[in-house]
């Protein structure tokens, strides 16, 4: 990096990440870009007035402030499933915190702190339907699930692969699809169901068939590379768990019916 003359200074630690130690106790300046969900209830949601709420929501307000950004520095952005490691290429967003399962094909893009959340891939369907109690039942049947999501890429790998595969950009299309009969089943993680299946405006619409088919480890997706900000996030995370912050947030956001797991361990460097 070149040393900026004087005047540059100030624009240049407004957009430092880590410029702790300049400006006393201060904090960086400006605003943290995260990456977010939108749609997923209980994980990542865009509310109506623009509050934001979610487990999602919670972790990465939490490592936000352990670097040093207050609540109002921070910008949620909205990624879909298919365009995370695109938004961190390309500087759109400093992190995703995005239910983003940590895997080998996508470490290739990006790099990983955490884990910090276990979830595994389930089905949701219509209440009424007792067809679907396996994977293999989705077989001929039309399922719903995201482009660019390993719920997506397992079904057509390993689970269902000759299921009607209906892949549409985010998982509220895919509970309007399932509701109206355009889809027999959505699937992926159970964490995100649940969210779906516990909403008022659902309520007896759905269930969790609850397989498990999958573990999916979550990850904070950072740009390839930064070693560090990986560092300082999972430091972050080891103190959200540390501290009971984790433990609330999961009883917080997924309510009672969630058969949540215990803290994973967090693995720096992933
Ligand atoms: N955790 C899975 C994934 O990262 C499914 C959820 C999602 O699409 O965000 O692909």
């Amino acid at each position: 990096m070149r040393v900026p003359k004087a005047g540059a200074m100030a624009v240049v630690f407004g957009l430092a990440l880590t410029a702790t130690g300049c400006g006393g106790d201060e904090g960086p300046q400006g605003t943290l870009s995260i990456g977010i969900k939108f749609d997923q209830p209980g994980v990542g949601l865009r509310e109506t007035g623009g509050v934001f709420s979610g487990f999602d929501v919670d972790v990465a307000t939490y490592i936000a402030k352990e670097l040093g950004y207050k609540p109002e520095q921070i910008e949620f952005k909205k990624v879909d499933s298919s365009d995370r490691e695109l938004l961190l290429q390309y500087n759109e967003v400093k992190f995703v915190a995005a239910s983003y399962s940590i895997s080998d094909k996508r470490k290739e893009k990006v790099d990983f702190a955490g884990p910090y959340f276990t979830a595994h891939q389930d089905l949701l369907v219509r209440a009424d339907d007792n067809t679907i109690t396996k994977a293999e039942d989705l077989n001929n049947r039309k399922l719903c699930s995201v482009s660019g999501s390993t719920s997506a890429s397992n079904v057509k790998e390993k689970l269902a692969p000759k299921a009607s595969l209906l892949e549409l950009g985010g998982y509220s299309e895919c509970v309007i699809a399932l509701q109206d009969g355009q889809a027999d089943a959505m699937t992926t993680d159970n964490s995100i169901l649940a969210g779906y299946a516990a909403q008022k405006a659902n309520a007896g619409k759905f269930k969790l068939v609850g397989l498990s088919l999958s573990n999916e480890s979550y990850g904070i997706g950072v740009k390839k590379g930064n070693k560090e900000l990986v560092e300082k996030i999972n430091a972050a995370l080891k103190k959200m768990v540390a501290d009971g912050s984790w433990d609330a947030a999961v009883k917080k956001n997924f309510g009672p019916a969630y058969r949540s797991e215990p803290a994973p361990q967090i693995t720096t460097g992933s």
